[in-house]
């Protein structure tokens, strides 16, 4: 059984290696943004109120976001493990995850973190064009992850693997799949 988290900057490739990894550790992938594009399709009330949000690069309220995670991991696939994209994304939501998987004396295995310098991301971003691809959203993206995100890394210490996230996707997937190996 298999319990991942996969942190790094937007752009760093996150939901690329995660539909690699996922497959190749057979263990759903979990992604918020996913999650929050899906509301925003289909137009439920939890779309539309996340869309703000989204549209200017702020992190969805965690009351929102954390609900939308527990429903989720209570779900049967996810009971074989999973990889989670996106969250936790500051550490109060940390706090949340961790006491889900307490409440059903579960912990993280390991905590990825993809490494990519800023103007690298920021670059692959411009290049994507997503819908909250701009350039003033993609910034405030930056700043966000720095301020609130980054902390995991000190959070996680413990259990933190850094890999290299620059690189073909195949071998930024096989890096990570050694480095879980050496792990264990
Ligand atoms: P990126 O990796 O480019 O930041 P995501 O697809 O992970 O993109 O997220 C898109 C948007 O969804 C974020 O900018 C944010 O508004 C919202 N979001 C995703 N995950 C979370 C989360 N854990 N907490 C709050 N907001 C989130």
């Amino acid at each position: 059984m298999t319990r991942l988290v996969l942190v790094g900057p937007p752009g760093a490739g996150k939901g690329t290696q995660a539909i690699t990894l996922s497959e190749r550790l057979g263990i759903p992938h979990i992604s918020t943004g996913d999650l929050f594009r899906a509301h925003v399709g289909e137009q439920t009330p939890l779309g539309q109120e996340a869309k703000r949000y989204m549209d200017s690069g702020e992190l969805v309220p965690d009351s929102v976001t954390n609900e939308m995670v527990r429903e989720r991991l209570s779900e049967p696939d996810a009971k074989s493990g999973f990889l989670l994209d996106g969250f936790p994304r500051n550490t109060k939501q940390a706090e949340v995850l961790g006491q889900i998987l307490a409440e059903n004396e579960l912990g993280l295995d390991a905590v990825i973190q993809l490494k990519v310098a800023e103007d690298v991301v920021v670059n692959r971003l411009l290049a994507r064009g997503r819908a909250d691809d701009n350039e003033e959203v993609i910034r405030r993206r930056q700043q966000i992850y720095m301020s609130e995100t980054a902390p995991l890394l000190e959070y996680y210490a413990d259990i933190l693997i850094t890999v290299d996230g620059v690189g073909e996707v195949d071998e930024v997937a096989a890096r990570v799949l050694e480095a879980l190996r050496d792990h264990s």
